[in-house]
């Protein structure tokens, strides 16, 4: 490692977007070292998607992501799409197929990404320090930073904090960019866990539905997703609360629809248009419309009598239990925080970047890419592509000069 060796630009952070950045810069023509505090390389790319990566969506697009200005994401997105790495991926001979909703998957493991990764960052000949690393950055006006780290004092002309968010600290999560955007007065929108389980008080009655999973439509802040919902021991999982989980904030309800394949006022219709059969418990009528589980486990929780014909039972009951089922509002409590939560809301605020070249408004040289920015995706592999598209984007900007 030439630590002293002039550099053009230090990234630091070696995960998805600090990897992308340094070979696109560094293929460009830049001198770019790569310094990583982690023992072992790119370890969020390696657990991610169940081990397959989930390397991006073919349907991304800015709606698919938040932030505090929606259109930030706009100008990356558009220069580097999905379509551009998944032409990456090709031209690596990387074997992938498409899951759900333009999800994609290698087919074999997400050491793949990594692999590719690294051969670029070798075409682009980029230097690497790691484990290394960065106590403090120093602002050396027009010689760019000094980098005081556990390898000595670093230097360039340019420096990029792709450094990530909070979520998963046991494989290398740090502070480190949040710190570093306040250290040059940037302004930080509040970092919370994203993509995250969602935790209630008193779940005790649900836990009996503990494993039951539906698709379901879920709704907060004017947001609705369609997706697979997971009862579990301490509150709801699954995808449908991943997502919302995005926009969800303390104090709010959500609110679920466990049939939404009944219409309108169809559930309720079904339920008393089943009287007519007479012998029938409204268990199992309710039983042959939703999955068992989930019907015998809301009959029993909310003590509606299951064994009970549901010809006994009266109109505006089964009413009742329809639109408990199809209206289902809930205060979460909490989530399960920073150890499950596969992604950070929030970050460094856009208004402080250049949405071109990532490059700090008022701090020459200063770039931030990928999550620790107050971009967050969907789930889906739109995290990803977020890392790629503003790491190519300031990858660029940085062998501009
Ligand atoms: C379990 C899990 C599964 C996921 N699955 C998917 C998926 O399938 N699809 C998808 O799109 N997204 C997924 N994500 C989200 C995705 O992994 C992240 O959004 C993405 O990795 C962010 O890229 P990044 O480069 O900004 O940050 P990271 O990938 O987190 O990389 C940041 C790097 O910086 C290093 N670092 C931190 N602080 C310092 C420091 N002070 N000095 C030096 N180095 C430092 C870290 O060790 C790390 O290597 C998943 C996340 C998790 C936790």
């Amino acid at each position: 490692m030439t630590a002293a060796a002039p550099f053009d630009a230090i990234v630091i952070g070696a995960g998805a977007a600090g990897m992308m950045c340094a070979a696109v810069a560094g293929q460009r023509g830049a001198r770019v070292l790569l310094v990583e505090h982690a023992e072992k390389l790119g370890e969020k790319i390696r657990i991610s998607g169940g081990g397959r990566c989930n390397f991006t969506n073919r349907l991304a697009q800015p709606a698919n992501f938040l932030s505090q200005n929606p259109h930030f994401c706009r100008s990356a997105l558009a220069r580097y799409g999905a379509q551009d790495f998944v032409a990456l991926v090709r031209r690596h001979g990387i074997a992938f197929h498409e899951k759900h909703k333009g999800q994609l998957f290698c087919d074999d493991s997400s050491e793949q990404i990594i692999a590719m990764l690294r051969a670029e960052c070798d075409a682009g000949r980029v230097r690497w320090a790691m484990p290394c690393r960065v106590r403090r950055i120093a602002p050396q006006g027009a010689a760019g930073f000094e980098l005081d780290t556990d390898q000595g004092p670093m230097h360039a002309r340019r420096v990029v904090i792709a450094s990530g968010g909070l979520s998963i600290p046991k494989i290398g999560a740090s502070d480190f960019g949040y710190r570093i955007a306040r250290q040059f007065g940037l302004r930080v929108v509040e970092p919370q866990p994203a993509l995250v389980p969602l935790t209630f008080a008193d779940w005790q009655p649900f836990t009996p539905l503990a494993g039951v999973s539906l698709a379901v439509r879920i709704g907060c802040n004017g947001m609705a997703f369609d997706e697979d919902l997971l009862f579990t021991h301490r509150g709801l999982s699954g995808p449908a609360i991943l997502q919302i989980s995005s926009y969800w904030n303390p104090g709010e309800t959500i609110t679920l629809d466990l049939a939404p394949d009944f219409a309108g006022d169809a559930l309720a219709a079904a339920l008393v248009g089943h009287k007519r059969q007479s012998r029938q418990t409204l268990t199992n009528v309710l039983a042959a419309l939703l999955p068992r589980r989930l019907a015998e486990g809301w009959i029993a929780v909310n003590r509606l009598g299951g064994d009970a014909r549901i010809a006994d039972a009266s109109d505006k009951s089964l009413r009742a239990l329809a639109a408990g089922l199809q209206r289902w509002e809930l205060q979460p409590s909490g989530s399960e925080g920073w150890r499950k939560a596969e992604v950070t809301r929030g970050g460094v605020a856009t208004e402080e970047l250049s949405q071109a070249t990532f490059e700090a408004r008022r701090v020459r040289g200063l770039h931030f890419i990928g999550e620790v920015v107050d971009v967050t995706g969907w789930l889906g592999g739109y995290n990803f592509q977020w890392a790629w598209s503003s790491g190519v984007a300031c990858g660029m900007a940085l062998a501009a000069g």
